[in-house]
């Protein structure tokens, strides 16, 4: 039995998503199921049932809800390693990405995507950005960014530090099983495509 096919087989008894990687969800059940509460270890894992701060959980609660758990796990690792962020950006409808899209274009302002509507993950819930923080200050560079995106890695997240094209260091992903071979344009047009089906994004 390969080991995929275990944690496979392990997610569908513990009732959790089946996708043979064992994210937050998969340990923070397995944790709950055999360690018990009451432990003191396993600090992260624990928390993956708490909420972030309530400015990030605004945004958390209308992202996918198999995307949450991750959102909530990065915030917390990240705090357990003494860095601040909040879940500042997350689902944005086709006609806010269009408006999004239409700055520095056709309205004022910078240009800061190259995605129109139905062409970003954000569109699908099962993206999110991340802002770092230092006394309160909102950190638009810092060298930290690299930090949370290897912590995000380590959580099964994608993260948009390691894109080719356009670096997005604040950006992060869950991407879906059936997408694991895809490219991202390949992807997107299957996330198009059950959007215009009513086929959940992770299905
Ligand atoms: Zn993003």
């Amino acid at each position: 039995m390969q080991i995929e096919d275990m944690v496979r087989a392990v997610q569908a008894k513990l009732g959790v998503g089946v996708d043979g990687r064992a994210g937050p969800e998969t340990w923070g059940a397995i944790y709950k199921r055999i360690v018990d509460k009451a432990s003191p270890v396993g600090i992260a894992l624990t928390e993956v049932g708490d909420l972030a701060n309530s400015r990030s959980e605004k945004i958390i609660e209308r992202l996918h809800p198999r995307v949450r758990p991750y959102a909530r796990a990065l915030y917390f690792k990240a705090r357990e390693h003494a860095l601040t962020i909040n879940i500042i950006s997350g689902l944005r409808s086709y006609a806010e990405q269009d408006a999004l899209y239409g700055q520095g274009r056709t309205r004022p302002g910078d240009i800061v995507t190259n995605a129109r509507g139905g062409y970003s993950n954000h569109n699908f819930g099962i993206a999110f950005d991340i802002g770092l923080f230092e006394r309160n200050q909102y950190l638009g560079e810092s060298p930290m960014y690299k930090a949370v995106g290897a912590l995000g890695v380590e959580l099964g997240l994608e993260w948009g530090g390691n894109w080719k094209t356009i670096v997005d260091q604040p950006h992060f992903q869950l991407r879906p099983e059936w997408a694991a071979d895809l490219s991202e344009r390949q992807m997107l047009a299957g996330l198009r495509d059950r959007v215009a089906a009513g086929i959940d994004a992770y299905a």
